[in-house]
């Protein structure tokens, strides 16, 4: 069993806790707090012991009756490798740390890809990361944008891609960000970075993205143009999407159209947490023009779609699985997801 330890387990950090718990090969050894919070009750509930940044906080975790474990440094001398879900910057904080231990750590998106110097996705380059002592999950867009771009460069090889990112404001239980009425460029100028992120793992891709944030705490949207290098049809690419199991397709029959029917959905689903750990394209727009020109919308929940990534990217590090299908596949079973449509 692969011993894994989450530091700061906040919106990513728990879903991965969730996550490594359910496959068979690995085993989460303890999760971080830095302060009393209802997150830090769950851990307890959840059975992970429960470390702390700072032990002399402990007094006030004793009075709110959690139970800990001990201080974030002895979690990280069990732990064979350590899932960094800190918010954006403090990664880079904890490098020295974890390189002085000797240990392997997994970055998130809100870290630089220098910090680690590979950054991930499971699909496009998985054998990249194996035996790597430090690798980075590009952020939510960037996993879901490499997703689509990956699997039609496979197919049909992609000349350039344009794309708009309609970005949620705030994560549901973010009371402390906006907007609440109003939809702000982010950036102004173009591109936005996620385009220049997605060339740390495909760096052959033209791509230019642009991004806007709107008061919505649930998915982002993307609006998606690639020209493709090779003639393609509508149902080929379908066929494309339907093949890949981590794009899921939004039926046309469903109705959904819209971020809110597909919360609804995944949670009538049964999805722990409502996710949706996979692109969720919707089939109506899907559309080749033209014979080259392939167009869709499709949606990208923002808690869940990176979590099967670091699930992945932990085997890969560790060496366990080499092949990137089986361990996709490993995840996949162990999360209980089909992919939607
Ligand atoms: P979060 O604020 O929800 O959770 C961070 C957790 O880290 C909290 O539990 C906090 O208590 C803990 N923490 C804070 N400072 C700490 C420290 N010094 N040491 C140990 N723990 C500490 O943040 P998040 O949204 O889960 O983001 C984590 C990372 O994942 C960031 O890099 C972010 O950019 C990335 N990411 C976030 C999202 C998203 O939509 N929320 C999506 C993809 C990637």
């Amino acid at each position: 069993m692969i011993k894994v330890a989450v530091n700061g387990y906040g919106t990513i950090g728990k879903r991965v806790a969730d996550a490594v718990a359910a496959q068979p090969d690995m085993e989460v050894v303890g999760v971080s707090k830095t302060s009393v919070s209802a997150e830090a009750y769950v851990a307890n509930e959840r059975g992970y012991p429960l470390y702390i940044a700072d032990l002399a906080n402990k007094p006030a975790f004793d009075a709110a009756g959690i139970k800990v474990a001990g201080d974030v440094d002895a979690m990280l001398k069990i732990a064979d490798i350590i899932v960094d879900a800190t918010p954006g910057g403090v990664g880079a904080k904890n490098k020295s740390i974890y390189e002085s231990l000797g240990k392997k750590a997994i970055f998130q998106g809100g870290e630089k890809h220098e910090v680690a110097g590979l950054s991930f996705n499971a699909h496009a380059n998985y054998k990249d990361a194996i035996g790597k002592q430090f690798t980075r999950i590009v952020s939510c867009n960037t996993t879901g944008l490499i997703r689509v771009i990956h699997a039609l460069d496979q197919a049909f090889g992609v000349e350039r891609v344009r794309a708009v990112m309609i970005r949620r404001g705030a994560d549901p239980s973010d009371v402390k960000r906006g907007p609440v009425d109003a939809i702000v460029l982010n950036p102004a100028t173009i591109p936005s970075h996620h385009g220049p992120d997605v060339l740390t793992v495909l760096p052959h891709i033209n791509i230019v993205t642009l991004a806007m944030i709107v008061p919505t705490t649930f998915m982002h949207m993307h609006s998606i143009q690639m020209d493709l290098k090779k003639e393609a049809t509508r149902e080929a690419v379908l066929k494309v999407f339907e093949d890949h199991s981590r794009i899921g397709i939004v039926r046309k029959d469903t109705g959904i159209k819209s971020n809110a029917q597909l919360r609804e959905y995944t949670q009538d689903l049964g999805r722990p947490r409502t996710d949706l750990w996979e692109n969720g394209i919707f089939e109506e727009s899907v559309s080749v023009l033209n014979g080259k020109e392939f167009y869709c919308f499709q949606a990208i929940h923002q808690e869940a779609d990176v979590v099967p990534e670091n699930i992945d990217c932990i085997r890969a590090m560790m060496e366990t699985v080499k092949d990137p299908e089986e361990s996709i596949q490993m995840t996949n079973k162990a999360l209980g997801f089909v992919a939607i449509g």
